[in-house]
């Protein structure tokens, strides 16, 4: 009888994530599982944490990886700080603003949203009208790279003003770290999270958070428990905050802690200035490509993030229809747009191990093979 094998299709992953992963990564996934509270593994949680901080550039003791996606670092910022009747004012200029917005309010704290228009970062102008008019807020939230629209905002701007107006600033950097400069100690950025599966290059499901020690402050001075048990960081730092009493709080992830580790050592043997100035590189070469092709940016120049393309189809075009085409003849996955976006752009990732030009090269290539033979049929 022949085994039962899981025997997925090899794609290249230049979507919004995941990314193509490391192969180096991939192997530490499959080495030998060892106990979560192995002296083994104690150690090398001790270096991931060290990895961690590396790539956030903190000294931030609360730097650690939650066993879970990026929404799941989202909701531990969220949810570590804000109580019920806090005012939160909450930048949404996409998808992933839209869902801290949502979280906010199921805590039950006030979201004072500021929208802008998607595709644009946020503007700190209308922030500051915000802080000014709600002087009861405590908290600025904002998504540095918004994924779903490709548009970066300035974080360093974002974050000095929530200081000014006495606000903790929280920042979604799962699309950033890695891919654009990000300075959480300089910038002063108060909680932060990230996602293992955009630039780090890693497997989805892990995401690091950092916490400043103003914030962690602020979540132990807490009047109500935190209404997550299995986020509560007060809980989970018992397994993973420093020293080397450990104690179970879950069972981690331990494959996957290898797998983020390993990815974390490789950004650091590249440098994390070196990652930024290759992802910025290599966008240039892919934007005289697809301008090559006569596709057109989504995103104005001064605000794009170079390992999220959006580009909008020819007009005319099926678009998913060539999407389903790169993946089924090319074996190369892109993103669709989404919510407000969706059917009005693709989302071109070159995220961590997918930024190079191999794959820049596949992508061109593919691409017009298939728009050519699309529009000939619908010419
Ligand atoms: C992908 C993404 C998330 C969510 O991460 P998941 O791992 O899918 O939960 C949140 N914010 C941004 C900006 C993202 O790109």
């Amino acid at each position: 009888m022949a085994k039962a094998i899981v025997n997925p299709p090899k794609r290249t992953l230049m979507g919004p994530g995941p990314s193509d992963v490391y192969p180096e990564v991939l192997e530490a996934l499959g080495r030998p599982t060892v106990g979560h509270l192995d002296p083994y593994f104690i150690d090398l949680m001790d270096e991931t944490k060290e990895l961690l901080k590396y790539a956030f550039r903190t000294k931030n003791q609360l730097t650690m990886p939650v066993s879970a996606p990026g929404s799941a670092g989202m909701e531990t910022c969220l949810m570590n700080l804000i109580e019920p009747g806090d005012t939160c004012v909450v930048c949404v200029n996409g998808v992933f603003g839209g869902r801290m917005r949502d979280i906010v309010e199921r805590i039950g704290g006030t979201a004072v949203v500021v929208e802008d228009d998607w595709g644009k970062p946020v503007d700190v102008q209308k922030v500051e009208d915000a802080l000014k008019q709600h002087s009861d807020a405590k908290y600025v939230a904002f998504v540095h790279a918004e994924t779903s629209t490709g548009a970066r905002s300035d974080a360093r701007e974002l974050v000095a003003l929530a200081h000014t107006y006495d606000c903790l600033a929280i920042v979604d950097a799962v699309t950033s770290l890695g891919g654009i400069e990000l300075q959480v100690d300089e910038w002063e950025i108060d909680a932060i999270y990230s996602g293992s599966q955009k630039c780090l290059s890693c497997i989805p499901g892990i995401s690091p958070v950092s916490f400043s020690e103003r914030a962690l402050e602020v979540v132990q001075k807490r009047s109500s428990k935190v209404k997550s048990w299995f986020l509560d960081v007060n809980l989970v730092t018992q397994y993973w905050g420093s020293g080397k009493s450990r104690s179970y709080h879950h069972t981690a992830p331990v494959n996957s802690i290898y797998a983020l580790n390993q990815s974390l050592r490789i950004l650091k043997a590249e440098g994390i200035e070196n990652a930024w100035k290759r992802h910025h590189e290599n966008h240039l070469k892919l934007k005289d490509g697809l301008e090559e092709l006569g596709l057109e940016f989504a995103v104005e120049e001064s605000h794009r993030l170079p390992q999220l393309n959006a580009v909008r189809p020819p007009d005319g075009i099926d678009e998913a229809a060539v999407r389903r085409q790169l993946l089924d003849e090319h074996n190369i996955e892109i993103g669709a747009g989404l919510g407000a976006l969706a059917g009005k752009t693709w989302r071109i990732g070159l995220m961590g191990y997918a930024s190079r030009q191999e794959n820049i090269d596949k992508l061109l290539k593919a691409l017009r093979q298939v728009l050519s033979t699309r529009q000939a049929t619908a010419g």
